[in-house]
């Protein structure tokens, strides 16, 4: 049962009050808690729809004090991002980022929060993420065109605006050339696991991608547990919870948009007794999508600890 105008277990930060404000939910926005706190957005530096700046500016207009923009496999998005709109916003902005790694041979997603941007260790590995998304889109334009869809790859890039092209900005580009009617079904008939344009990248493993963030002051969340095929049972869950742990995780993102009050309990349970902490992450990208605003996610169980007390 998840409580009501709290969100977690007290703390002694709970007690300081500057915590138990950034703790405080709301129940009355359509019947998700509101917490102040989302470390997982993206912006259009990756396949999100705002700009960096706008993106600030919505985050500190829902009432967000802590957040990372967490964009996949780059945090340029952040970075554009001057001190001065950082701390006008009233929003507090942590470096994030979002790697993909591999676990059990599926592609598994790591968020990492409050490294050093600066660190070489984290800089190459966002260089050498972009080279795989780079191969990754060259093959997946060759599909297309092999399939009688020329064209692909320079639209993609354009829609990337610079940053490496992901699936979305391909489907982008079958739903605008008239190909497919929307996003879904361009993943149904062409990019989606095992049709026929689908280009399987091989991520580094789980914990190298962990060790990347860990070695550069930063935290290891592992993101959406709940989305994930490869995890749907309770022992899967705790497998790869385990291994996470094993791999140098630091935290699970245990309050996520779209998951039932029941699944984020057991999972509640799971991260408890793995000891690992737990965090919070609307996986934000699109204003269309109405289940993903900023921190519209339920409330964390009991027992848990939040891994924002670090940076509150
Ligand atoms: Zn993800
Ligand atoms: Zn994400």
């Amino acid at each position: 049962m998840l409580g009501v105008g709290r969100i977690c277990a007290p703390s002694a930060r709970d007690r300081t009050g500057r915590a138990a404000a950034i703790l405080a939910s709301d129940p009355s926005h359509h019947g998700f808690f509101w917490l102040r706190v989302d470390l997982h957005c993206h912006s259009n530096a990756s396949d999100g729809e705002l700009a960096p700046a706008d993106l600030l500016g919505l985050l500190a207009a829902d009432g967000v004090e802590l957040a990372a923009i967490t964009d996949h496999d780059t945090f340029d998005g952040w970075a554009s991002l001057s001190p001065e709109a950082k701390s006008a916003s009233g929003c507090r902005l942590l470096p994030g980022i979002e790697f993909s790694s591999c676990y059990q041979n599926r592609e598994c997603h790591v968020v990492g929060l409050g490294f050093d941007p600066g660190h070489p260790g984290i800089l190459a590995a966002v260089d050498s993420q972009n080279r795989r998304r780079h191969e990754r889109a060259r093959q997946l334009a060759a599909r297309l065109e092999w399939l009688g869809i020329p064209g692909a790859l320079d639209a993609a890039l354009l829609h990337a605006g610079g940053a490496a092209p992901g699936r979305p900005h391909f489907a982008r580009f079958l739903v605008e050339s008239g190909r497919v009617r929307d996003a879904e079904e361009a993943f149904d008939r062409y990019l989606g696991e095992g049709k026929p344009a689908a280009c399987p990248v091989v991520w580094p493993h789980l914990e190298e991608v962990a060790g990347w963030i860990r070695s550069a002051g930063g935290v290891a969340v592992l993101a959406h547990p709940l989305v994930y095929s490869f995890a749907r049972t309770r022992s899967k869950l705790r497998s790869l919870i385990a291994t996470f742990r094993e791999c140098g995780g630091g935290a699970v993102e245990v309050a996520m948009a779209g998951a039932s009050p029941e699944r984020v309990a057991q999972l509640g349970k799971l991260v408890a007794a793995s000891g690992l902490r737990a965090s919070a992450g609307s996986d934000f990208h699109a204003m269309a999508q109405h289940w993903r605003r900023p921190c519209r996610v339920p409330a964390l169980p009991a027992g848990l600890e939040p891994v924002w007390t670090e940076w509150t």
